[in-house]
Formats: structure tokens, C-alpha cells, sequence
């Protein structure tokens, strides 16, 4: 069957396709309030906010690109940006004033398309905007083509800070805002050896500690791994099935995973070689289930959904397919989800 968003990408974009065959079903709205758990009795406590679920850089209805917030009294740590993160952490309610960091899973687009959106447009003192430092984690450069090194995360926020430069500077003259670029406080992550983690962040609020995951052809893709006096939530990212992804998530409180499911592109007609590919980078959600049982976590959401679209794969499906080897609750993550971690 023909998949014209697929037609003509090269393999590695297959991965992230975004739309499929058109449903009879009616368009599926986008969430514009938080649902799920009700708020902890301390409002100040951990909650865990999907703000994106979404799997692929080609907007699918439904569900945003991938961005997860981790909520600790009045701080706010994001997990990845991609496209509609803004949006969503406003109608989250959260305040940009709160952020502290971000970290990146990795430097695809589905889920970064939004991280310079948090300043150029959430940049200053109004409206609760960005007015402190925010570190931001990601990988480092690519050497894999040595003619053509490509930026890591420093040299992305560098590039973005000077491609921006006119519209920010003008802000900067007409007001009293700290400059941008002294709030901008990007990383490169150096990846620890196989099977160790590398501690990435620490406050008086969370310690992220990060550990590379396999999510073929990127040089450097992680999981992170954030532990605070009120529970344990461990984050995939793009990642196969791996024993790496266990360990950060041993024990874990929560534990947000990728999922893809190879069946509906298997329906769609790719050929094994693609079907391949996507399984070398993509967990399917049997494969979600296997890893939280092995790795002993308490529960289990879904995000970073392939496909993102809800009429091509239903929450009953996935939550089938994940509680076939997981004895735990599962989430089926959509955007706006609030997820309260439980010691
Ligand atoms: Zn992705």
C-alpha cells in the first residue's frame, strides 16, 4: 500500500512518519487541559506532566511532539521539546519563571522543534517568561562524516542564539530583560562508559543522572533517570528494547517509555528491511511491558507514540499489548496527562 508521507524519504525518516491512511473516525481533538491524576494534597509534591505524545516530526492530530514535564514544588524540568511544547506547558499552567532545565534525548527534530521557542518567545520578566538561567543537556557533536562535523546541543543553541539575533537584540534594547544568551545555558554530554550512568544535574530538588541508549543511526541518544524526595521517574527516549533503559529505570516509581508499533507499519505495507530498521530503533509495546517487569517499575506510561495518530492504534490495544508481559498499571500516554508518582 502506498503511504505518501513515506514515499520518497530515505529510511531513517520512516521511523517518524506521522500520518497514515485516512480513518472514517472523526479528527481527534488536541488536549487543551490537564487530565489524569488528580493533583497530589501537597501541591507542591512530584507530578509528572506529559505535555506531548507524539511520536515523528510530521504534525499528527491528537497528539503534539515529545515533551514530558517533571513538576517538584515550584520547579519545572522538561525531558525533550518537540513541536508544540510551548503550547502545551502553557495550557499546563506551568510558568516559564519555574524552569530549570532542560534535557535532551536526543537531537532529532520530533523532539526539539520547540526548545528555542521556550526562549525566543518566553524570553523576560512578563508573563512569568524565562528570566533565570535554564540548563539544557543534550548530546554532543556528530564526527561521524569527518568533512562535515555536525553541532551538538552547545552549538545549537549557539547557532539559534545568532540566527535570532536581530529580533533579540531589538527586545534587549527596548527593555530591561537580562540578554538572552546569559540565560541559555546549553551542555554537551560526554557518554559514560557502556552499562554506567553519568550524572547530568543536581539541586536541592532532583538528581538527573543519564545513560546512553541504543537509537540507531544517531551517534548519542539517552535516557534520564530523575530521583527526588517524593519518587523515582525514569525517561526512554527514542530507544530498541535495552537492558541500559532497565537499569536507569530499576525500581522506578514511573517509568515513561517510547513505544511503536510495528504491526500497523507491517499493515501498511513496508517491506521487512523498513519493518527492520524501525525495530532496531523503536520498542514495541510487548517490549515496553518486558523491560518495566525486568527492571521492577511500579508503573508504566506510554509516550512517544508510532503511530501518533489515536484512530490507528486505540489506548485499548496498546494497554493490551504492554499488560501481556507487565503485571503493573499502564498509561497510554495523550497530551496533557498528569501522572502522580506513588512510593
Ligand atoms: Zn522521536
Amino acid at each position: 500500500m502506498s503511504h505518501p508521507t513515506c514515499d520518497g524519504q530515505p529510511a531513517a525518516d520512516l521511523c517518524t512518519c506521522g500520518t497514515a491512511a485516512p480513518s472514517s473516525l472523526a479528527v481527534p481533538p488536541d488536549p487543551v487541559r490537564v487530565t489524569g491524576d488528580t493533583p497530589p494534597d501537597d501541591p507542591t509534591a512530584l507530578s509528572v506532566i506529559l505535555l506531548g505524545t507524539g511520536a515523528g516530526p510530521y504534525p499528527a492530530p491528537g497528539r503534539q511532539g515529545a515533551s514530558t514535564a517533571v513538576v517538584v514544588r515550584d520547579r519545572t524540568y522538561l525531558v525533550d521539546a518537540g513541536y508544540g511544547a510551548l503550547r502545551k506547558y502553557a495550557q499546563a499552567g506551568l510558568r516559564l519563571s519555574d524552569l530549570r532545565a532542560v534535557f535532551l534525548t536526543h537531537l532529532h527534530s520530533d523532539h526539539t522543534a520547540d526548545l528555542f521557542n521556550l526562549f525566543l518567545l518566553g524570553w523576560g520578566p512578563a508573563n512569568d517568561g524565562v528570566n533565570q538561567p535554564v540548563h539544557i543537556a543534550g548530546p554532543g557533536p556528530d564526527h561521524t562524516e569527518p568533512d562535515r562535523p555536525q553541532p551538538g546541543t552547545e552549538g545549537l543553541l549557539t547557532h539559534l542564539l545568532a540566527g535570532f539575533g536581530q529580533d533579540i537584540a531589538v527586545r534587549l534594547r527596548t527593555s530591561t530583560r537580562t540578554p538572552l544568551a546569559d540565560l541559555v545555558r546549553a551542555h554537551d554530554l560526554v557518554s559514560p562508559p557502556p552499562g554506567r550512568d553519568v550524572l547530568v544535574y543536581e539541586d536541592d530538588r532532583v538528581r538527573v543522572t543519564a545513560r546512553e541508549v541504543p537509537h540507531p543511526p544517531l551517534h548519542q541518544s539517552f535516557g534520564y533517570r530523575f530521583e527526588t524526595d517524593e519518587g523515582v521517574v525514569a525517561f526512554s527516549g527514542d530507544t530498541a528494547y535495552s537492558d541500559s533503559v532497565g537499569e536507569l529505570a530499576a525500581g522506578a516509581d514511573l517509568l515513561v517509555h517510547e513505544t511503536m508499533e510495528p504491526d500497523f507499519y507491517r499493515g501498511l505495507g513496508y517491506s521487512d528491511r523498513l519493518l527492520d530498521f524501525l525495530t532496531a530503533s523503536h520498542t514495541a509495546p510487548g517490549d515496553v511491558g518486558r523491560l518495566a517487569t525486568a527492571a521492577g517499575a511500579r508503573r508504566v506510561a506510554l509516550s512517544h507514540i508510532g503511530p501518533p495518530d489515536p484512530r490507528e492504534v486505540g489506548d485499548d490495544d496498546w494497554t493490551r499489548k504492554v499488560a501481556a508481559t507487565y503485571a503493573g498499571p499502564v498509561v497510554v500516554g495523550h497530551d496533557l496527562t498528569r501522572l502522580v508518582p506513588a512510593p
